[in-house]
């Protein structure tokens, strides 16, 4: 199982969840199972009671679960069917660890956020994500992990920290991370120190990007993209430009022209890892 997580910096709403589906549109294009997991590090147990004003509309999965509109995206952009439990919330985790010590699972150990909610986290991503999510059955190749919120905040710190462990429990070839970030135009001047600073808070917390996405208002300028690589000690063909589209569907299609695949495919060896069509 490869997995890819998408973390956000900067702002909210940057424009993760229509990168973290697109990746997962193209890994789709060359034959592999592609399934989904949104986390969003509110306490609320799922956005069924969150008011549709402040907080968008509510999508209903196949299960009953009631989510983020991130969930329909997902299943539109990947054509698969996510249950429940393909989103993650505080409250779910929170929840599942309280029951567990008052069932006295912990045996009377002293329960705290690592290791015991860093743990459940990451068991919980690693179960979901063999589920399979379409009408081939099979169990997914490739498990897109959206991260809800910024990271930095105090909400996402104890997802932010299970996902740096996870890179050792699954291995460095299993895990690879896409970071979104900012590049905004102040009077007419591409700007990278948000980015910068977004990197340095990611790096601090000890989840090194392979990629980094700029939401930017129109494509990058070479100089812009080698001073954020310098910056962000990453290569130049790790820096991909995501800039405002008229449709939401050309943005495969940018991420594609900018190597995506192809840099994920030797960095996950997904070319050792075959297809699931063809293990059928
Ligand atoms: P996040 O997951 O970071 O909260 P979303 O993916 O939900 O962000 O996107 C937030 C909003 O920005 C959505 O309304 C989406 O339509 C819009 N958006 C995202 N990417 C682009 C883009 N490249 N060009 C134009 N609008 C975009």
């Amino acid at each position: 199982m490869k997995y890819i997580l998408v973390s956000g910096g900067v702002i909210s709403g940057i424009g993760k969840g229509v990168i973290a589906s697109s990746t997962g549109l193209l890994l789709k294009t060359l034959g592999f199972n592609v399934t989904a997991i949104k986390i969003d590090p509110y306490m609320n147990i799922d956005a069924g009671t969150m008011s549709p004003t402040e907080h968008g509309e509510v999508f209903v999965l196949d299960d009953g679960g009631e989510a983020d509109l991130d969930l329909g995206n997902y299943e539109r952009y990947l054509n698969v069917t996510l249950g429940r439990d393909n989103n993650i919330t505080t409250g779910k985790i929170y929840r599942e660890v309280i029951e567990k010590e008052r069932r006295g699972d912990y045996l009377g150990k002293t329960v705290q956020v690592i290791p015991h909610v860093t743990d459940a986290i990451q068991d919980w991503v690693e179960r979901v994500a063999r589920i399979p999510v379409d009408e081939s059955d099979q169990e997914p190749d490739v498990c897109i992990i959206e991260l809800g919120g910024t990271v930095g905040d105090i909400e996402s710190a104890p997802f932010v920290e299970a996902m740096r462990q996870f890179q050792f429990r699954v291995g460095k070839d299993n895990f690879a991370l896409l970071h979104v970030s900012l590049v905004p135009s102040i009077n007419g001047e591409l700007k990278t120190k948000p980015t910068q600073a977004s990197i340095r808070d990611l790096r601090g917390l000890g989840l090194v990007p392979d990629l980094i996405a700029c939401r930017c208002p129109h494509a990058l300028p070479p100089p812009v993209t080698s001073k954020i690589s310098m910056f962000c000690h990453v290569a130049n063909e790790q820096v991909l430009a995501v800039h405002d589209v008229s449709s939401l569907y050309h943005v495969p299609l940018l991420l594609k022209n900018q190597g995506l695949v192809g840099f994920l495919q030797n960095r996950l060896r997904l070319d050792q890892t075959a297809p699931s069509e063809s293990r059928q």
